[in-house]
């Protein structure tokens, strides 16, 4: 962890937030290649979701929404972590991850079963503290993950009624954009609306990178339908979403699917896709499926008094359309496909760092390199880095040693590397080296942009 921890702030990709105050806990900044890997993930799954999809709409809703939308969800009442605090170190700790490293499935358990449980381990002296070690430690107690603002004119900031909440997911925009989606797009039965947004957590521990974030993005897809194809559909998104981890290359091995045991009372199944972090040597959640009913267009008819029913022609049937929720964490996923591509190989006696990110994710296709500064090689290059630059991520290189700047690209994950050298000035070739592995092939300058494209897929 701490490796790559350090290895994404020494190399652009994540910064801790706000550090020259000191930082702030559970929040971070994403810099130049960061934010490019980002962008490519949440390309590929638009691509997926709603590109090459006929039945998915896309929808960007507000961050800030009718405080009401979260009391109806239930979010205002409950929605709650429960906390264990060390009364040694005073550090904070979820109660239901203590319980999970013996087993015991406690997530959207009661307080009151965590608490036995807890008090079970405690009395066995096996539950102990994950900073110190101490077994002095509290009782669990709910604690709000909601994060609370205002809004409205200074001088009615502290009024309750303009208490407003930043959401704590992005699927309460989804469930009230619903009706317009539906008068506006007039779609059939079943389809889903995809978006990608900010949602914040006042979460009780941030301690895990990026993993856990207070500030954070998800890509959520609700997909409406009739309660009868509830069961058929959710095992075809079951397969969808699990093939979708495999195209960008990670490995079966590496992802589970991990069912939930205790389940929320409106949901009727919901399963887990973990992957093994190396960098925690664990595998953990990156993605839910959730069949949620019609829980949320119910409470949400019931609250603002609108009628949600759809009416379904072909079944001549009027009824609040059941969902299927696939809800992933856009940052959770940044450290997936890091953790997953980061790799230390041995070549001529050295380590050699590199990426070996699916090129569709890496943040700079191609980097154009100057064998030496003279002769009118740089020139040649810049001419061909200009070019390149007009439609895909490029990097024009020409400081240090061509293994030097080699080493750099592959830490970055750049699949294609370009060379002009002298025999570029003679006969109108370059060298493409490959970065896994690492083998160079001459292709003519006429000829580079397709060879890139054709080994990259498109590009822009
Ligand atoms: P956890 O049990 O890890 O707290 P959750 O089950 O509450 O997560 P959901 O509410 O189902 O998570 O959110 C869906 C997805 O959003 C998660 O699978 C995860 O990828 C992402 N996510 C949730 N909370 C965070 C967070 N604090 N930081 C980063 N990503 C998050």
């Amino acid at each position: 962890m701490e490796e790559i921890i350090a290895f994404c702030k020494t190399r652009g990709f994540v910064y801790p937030s706000s550090e020259i105050y000191g930082g702030l806990a559970g929040i971070y900044d994403y810099g130049h290649y960061g934010i490019l890997l980002k962008n490519n993930i949440q390309k590929e799954w638009l691509k997926s979701m709603v590109q090459k999809r006929s039945d998915v709409y896309a929808l960007d809703s507000a961050i800030f929404m009718h405080p009401t939308t979260w009391k109806a969800s239930g979010h205002v009442d409950g929605f709650n972590d429960p906390q264990v605090d060390c009364r040694t170190c005073k550090s904070r700790m979820r109660a239901d991850h203590l319980l999970e490293e013996f087993d015991i499935d406690a997530d959207k358990a009661t307080l009151e079963f965590i608490n036995k449980e807890l008090d079970r381990l405690k009395a066995e002296g096996k539950v102990k503290c994950v900073v110190c070690g101490s077994k002095d430690l509290t009782p669990a107690r709910q604690f709000s993950l909601m994060v609370k603002t205002n809004m409205g004119s200074p001088t009615d900031m502290l009024s309750e009624e303009n208490v407003v909440y930043l959401r704590p997911e992005t699927c309460g925009g989804i469930y009230l954009e619903y009706k317009n989606t539906v008068n506006s797009l007039h779609p059939k039965l079943p389809f889903g609306i995809a978006q990608v947004g900010k949602a914040f957590r006042n979460e009780i521990v941030a301690r895990q990178f990026i993993f856990r974030t207070r500030e954070f993005e998800q890509m959520e897809m609700q997909y409406f339908l009739h309660p009868s194809e509830m069961e058929s559909i959710y095992e075809q998104w079951h397969e969808y979403r699990w093939k979708w981890y495999l195209d960008l290359g990670i490995k079966e091995e590496e992802l589970k699917w991990v069912q939930h045991t205790k389940l929320v009372f409106y949901a009727s199944k919901a399963f887990d896709i973990k992957y093994h972090f190396k960098a925690m040597d664990k595998f953990d959640e990156v993605e839910g499926l959730h069949a949620r009913g019609n829980y949320d267009l119910t409470q949400h008819s019931k609250f603002s008094g609108e009628n949600l029913e759809f009416y379904d022609q072909q079944r001549n049937e009027k009824y609040i359309p059941h969902i299927m929720e696939t809800s992933v964490g856009l940052n959770r996923l940044v450290f997936m496909f890091l953790d997953n591509a980061y790799t230390k190989e041995e070549v001529n006696g050295e380590t050699r760092i590199v990426l070996k990110l699916d090129k569709r994710l890496s943040p700079i296709k191609v980097a154009i390199l100057p064998l030496m500064k003279k002769d009118g090689l740089a020139e040649k290059a810049e001419e061909i880095y200009q070019a390149f630059r007009e439609y895909t991520m490029s990097e024009f290189d020409a400081a240090g040693s061509i293994g030097k700047r080699y080493r750099r690209q592959d830490e970055i994950g750049t699949p294609y590397c370009v060379t002009v050298d002298y025999q570029s000035m003679q006969d109108g070739t370059v060298t493409v080296r490959d970065r896994d592995t690492m083998l160079q092939e001459r292709v003519s300058i006429d000829r580079l942009k397709s060879y890139i494209i054709e080994k990259v897929g498109i590009i822009n």
